[in-house]
């Protein structure tokens, strides 16, 4: 038997919102191995772990087939076993109907450690979200979470006649869309007044959130007019009507917008955060990756020896630096001259006691260092040479994510913080999508990206995200 068995860690995932994570449960993600991940699990947390990292989605798949629950723990069994440190990644809490307790019963069975990490439930995170408290000295003193879809052997049960107390309270049902018109229905037969405020939240705490709004009588209908579907929660109770005055999450600027941001540097999560801040759905795609690359010693030998060097990115600094100082070299080493493209890079060469020149252009030789795409055509000087320090590649983990995500949204607008970011943006979107992209509202960083953006077809500029764009108003607020 092998002896040196591995980790499996319950995290909690949150609601949606990524923020709403805990700091133990992306610790977890950072020391993944593996991860296997649901539905509801927002995939954007699935960037926090390595890059050598392992996905396995579990959820519902296009052809409507789905991870079968003891394949899921026989998966997490072995993973465990081969000594892998393995995260189960589930949307929510893992313990309000996430199934934890059949999956860590398998693992404790194989006496395989493994931790509980809690996460913040979304009966409450949509409470929250759509301005309702779940509890309130004036109208309610309890807070119930039920189920509206049980297994065959619960079913009695959802409908049990709960204690009139219980009744007058607040109370969420998960997995209750189908559901909602026997939930109504029985609640009302049990004694609860058919005009009790009921709200449904769909999607909560994303920008795609939606909220409507009725009674215990007309919510039913009011859903299906919406056609809201799931994953959605029932908040049943007086309580609801405090929404009217601290609803806040529905006032952000960009609520509801759906904004694609085509990945190409960093700069893009920047933008993915500042526009999921403000409401707004927000996702960068595609996710690439940066591999390192190994500067031989007559490319360090280069790079010390050179007249100026130029450094197009942060990570092109960290890693000359780290390199230079494995092979013996140390600052003192450098050469004189020293140049950076972005304010950014001033400030990594800043903190390692160097003072950089703004990078332009200068008869004398040059050599320049940065992403492969970033020196792409730069004319610094006329004897240049470049070394890139990084290549960038499409991360294909991302595969399922973000099949899943451009086909389930309707996306309105895309950003594009550079030339590049439009090229990889369109064919990487002709991989999953059959949707004309040219459909798309877009807003460029740049006269020369927007110009760029029209050249290859795109026409209707998105003024309020171009407007945000302009003002860098999102660099201040990151
Ligand atoms: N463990 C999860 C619940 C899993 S059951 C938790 O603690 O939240 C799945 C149900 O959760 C869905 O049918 C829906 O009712 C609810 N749910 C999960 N995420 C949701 C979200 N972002 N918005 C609305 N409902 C959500």
């Amino acid at each position: 038997m092998n002896t040196n068995k591995g980790y499996v860690a319950f995290v909690g995932a949150g609601p949606g919102d990524i923020g709403l994570i805990t700091t133990k449960g992306i610790e977890c993600l950072k020391k993944a191995d593996i991860v296997l991940y649901d539905r509801l699990a927002n995939p954007r947390l699935l960037r926090f772990t390595s890059k050598d990292c392992v996905f396995i989605y579990c959820g519902k798949l296009p052809n409507n087939h789905i991870m079968r629950q003891e394949k899921i723990n026989e998966t997490l069994v072995a993973e465990a076993l081969k000594g892998k440190y393995v995260v189960r990644l589930k949307g929510g809490d893992p313990s309000v109907f996430g199934r934890v307790g059949e999956e860590a019963e398998a693992i404790a069975a194989y006496d395989i450690p493994f931790d509980i990490v809690p996460g913040v439930t979304s009966s409450i995170a949509a409470s929250a979200y759509a301005g309702i408290p779940v509890t309130h000295r004036d109208y309610s003193t309890s807070f119930t979470i039920r189920t509206g879809h049980a297994c065959k052997k619960n079913e009695a049960a959802i409908h049990h006649k709960p204690k009139q107390e219980a009744i007058g309270d607040t109370l969420a049902y998960y997995m209750g869309v189908k559901g909602l018109p026997g939930i109504c229905e029985s609640l009302i037969a049990q004694g609860k007044a058919s005009d009790t405020k009921a709200a449904v939240i769909e999607w909560a705490t994303l920008g795609k959130q939606r909220v409507v709004e009725g009674t215990l009588e007309t919510i039913v209908e009011k859903v299906k007019e919406a056609k809201l579907g799931n994953p959605a929660l029932t908040i049943i109770g007086d309580v609801v009507q405090l929404r009217s005055s601290i609803a806040w999450f529905e006032k952000k600027s960009f609520y509801q917008k759906k904004l694609l941001i085509a990945k190409s540097s960093s700069e893009e999560s920047v933008l993915e955060r500042y526009f999921s801040k403000n409401g707004a759905e927000a996702y960068a795609f595609p996710t690439i990756k940066s591999n390192p690359h190994s500067y031989t010693a007559e490319e360090l030998q280069l790079i010390v020896n050179a007249e100026r060097l130029i450094f197009a990115s942060v990570e092109g600094v960290e890693l000359v630096f780290t390199q230079l100082f494995k092979a013996n070299y140390d600052v003192r080493d450098l050469p004189r001259q020293i140049e950076h493209l972005s304010d950014k890079t001033r400030k990594e060469l800043e903190k390692r006691g160097i003072h950089s020149l703004k990078a332009s252009y200068d008869k004398r030789s040059a050599i320049l260092i940065g992403n492969e795409q970033a020196i792409e055509k730069q004319a610094f000087s006329d004897n240049l040479l470049a070394l890139p320090s990084h290549t960038i590649e499409i991360d294909e983990r991302f595969q399922e994510v973000n099949e899943r995500l451009l086909t389930e949204n309707q996306w309105e607008t895309v950003i594009f913080p550079n030339k590049r970011s439009i090229d990889l943006f369109l064919q990487e979107w002709r991989k999953f999508s059959t949707e004309n992209p040219m459909e798309l509202s877009f807003a460029a960083i740049g006269q020369s990206v927007q110009e760029y953006a029209v050249k290859q077809g795109f026409n209707h500029i998105d003024e309020q995200v171009q407007q945000v764009l302009d003002n860098q108003k999102w660099k201040c607020e990151s």
